[in-house]
């Protein structure tokens, strides 16, 4: 029996469990699409474990793990420029506390909304789980959007979130860092008005600046991390990302020091891209171009079409993702569902063979699919993104033990932290000769977290 013959037989003698489990799920939690689309994902990886073990069942871990601990909303009011007031929603997911304090970044983008930070933080939870380090899961945010404002706005946002915000952390009880909308400038606000409200000066937040608090390669640590994850995925076919040629989707901070790492290890990057469009750059984006990009997305603030007016070569396509630009090797890095069915296709005809996702959750279920079908090297975000958090947690044991890291030190430390990740991943998803990456980050990152509910009794 073929591979793929094999997992869907296993796959259709448990989706009518996944299934009731599902319908609980989604009774629980209506019109969370993205949430009930990441619970789906992992019901289907790791029934098989809960049906073969009899304290998980009696424990109810999966109907336990889709509840948050807690979840916190709150009204966040400022001014703008103009002295208008103005009024955002805001958030704090503590999706699991079993494995550590929570942690687990804030996003500030329109999109979010209560489905959008549930869905991140359960995945949060089994990415943690998976570094290998002491860390639960959560995440937060508002649908405050920080394009477009001024330096004065931003703060005032953040000084006002986090004068909610602040009951509800610590350097022991939960940890916010970024994500979307959410860089050092923002951490920098944030982290103000916390220790001006707590009189502390803890590490509340991750990804501080590094002459506050902040380590070395925090803000490498997701990009770097997400290439180092494709290196040890392609070294089981003998192969590395060097010669080869890569499309990253984003231009900030997790495309950026993707595209880094891929040009110092000897890729080829030929697409970065936004909200807006992509860019397409046959001759590649090389360090000095990625210099001139990092100066326009960090300090300018502006968008990637403008690329194509400074680079003569490059195309700007308004509108559009780079999925169907050919390549080799593809790592999503902007945002959720950002590569459908057909663009999934569309990579795999055009001989794209690797996918490693910075983002969290940028393939659609049915691209998913798509990328298991044809066999190729695909590492989910929560086992290929996962160097971020890492970091983030390396950087809460620096502040504990008042201490700093080099970066080279930090860079060991993230490279046999993905290693492991990807080790742990090959253990638990190898199935007839193929590594199933999304069985084996799933499951893997599962009997942690479920033991730790045994274990930990009925809370
Ligand atoms: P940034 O805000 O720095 O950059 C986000 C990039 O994605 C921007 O180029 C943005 O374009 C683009 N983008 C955002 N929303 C959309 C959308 N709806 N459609 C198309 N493009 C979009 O965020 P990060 O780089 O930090 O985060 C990128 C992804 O990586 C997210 O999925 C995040 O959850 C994930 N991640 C981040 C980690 C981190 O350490 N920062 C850790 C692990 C995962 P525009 O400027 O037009 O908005």
């Amino acid at each position: 029996m073929s591979v793929t013959a094999s997992r869907r037989t296993e796959e259709s003698s448990i989706e009518p469990l996944v299934e009731a489990f599902m319908q609980r799920v989604v009774a629980q939690s209506p019109g969370e699409v993205e949430f009930h689309q990441a619970v789906r994902e992992v019901a289907r990886s790791v029934m098989p474990l809960v049906q073969s073990k009899k304290a998980y069942r009696d424990a109810k871990v999966l109907d336990r793990l889709v509840v948050p601990e807690n979840v916190y909303m709150f009204r966040v009011v400022w001014t703008d420029d103009a002295g208008e007031v103005r009024v955002n929603r805001g958030y704090r997911v503590q999706m699991s506390s079993l494995l550590g304090p929570y942690k687990g970044g804030l996003r500030f983008h329109p999109s979010v909304n209560l489905g959008v930070l549930k869905f991140l933080a359960f995945e949060q939870v089994f990415k943690n789980s998976l570094t290998t380090l002491l860390l639960g899961g959560g995440k937060g945010g508002s649908d405050f959007d920080p394009k477009g404002r001024s330096d004065g706005e931003v703060m005032r946002f953040c000084q006002s979130f986090m004068s909610c915000l602040f009951r509800h952390i610590g350097s022991e009880i939960d940890v916010p860092a970024g994500d979307i909308g959410v860089g050092g400038r923002e951490i920098g606000f944030l982290f103000g008005q916390y220790r001006k409200l707590t009189h502390r000066f803890d590490g509340a937040l991750t990804g501080k600046n590094v002459a506050w608090g902040g380590s070395n390669l925090r803000p490498e640590a997701t990009g770097y991390g997400s290439v180092y994850f494709a290196n040890d995925m392609l070294s089981t076919r003998g192969e590395s990302v060097k010669g080869k040629t890569a499309t990253v989707s984003g231009s900030g901070n997790v495309a950026q020091y993707t595209v880094e790492k891929l040009n110092t290890l000897g890729a080829k990057v030929v697409t970065m891209s936004d909200s807006n469009g992509t860019i397409v750059d046959p001759d590649g984006i090389d360090a000095e171009k990625l210099a001139w990009v990092m100066e326009l997305k960090n300090v300018r603030r502006g968008r990637i079409s403008e690329y194509a007016n400074q680079f003569r070569g490059a195309q700007y396509l308004p509108g559009k993702r780079p999925w169907a630009v050919p390549c080799d090797l593809a790592f999503p890095s902007a945002t959720q569902n950002e590569i459908e069915e057909e663009d999934a296709r569309t990579l795999v005809r055009n001989g794209c063979y690797c996918v490693s996702e910075g983002a969290n959750m940028p393939s659609h279920a049915d691209a998913v699919e798509v990328f298991l079908d044809a066999k190729i090297l695909y590492g989910p975000g929560k086992a290929a993104n996962a160097g971020g958090v890492a970091v983030s947690g390396l950087e809460m044991n620096q502040n504990a033990g008042c201490m700093r890291r080099s970066r080279e030190d930090v860079d060991a430390q993230l490279k046999t932290i993905m290693h492991s990740i990807h080790e742990n991943c090959v253990a638990y998803g190898r199935e007839n000769g193929f590594v199933n990456y999304v069985n084996g980050a799933n499951a893997a990152a599962f009997v942690k977290v479920a033991d730790a509910m045994v274990q930990q009794g009925y809370v």
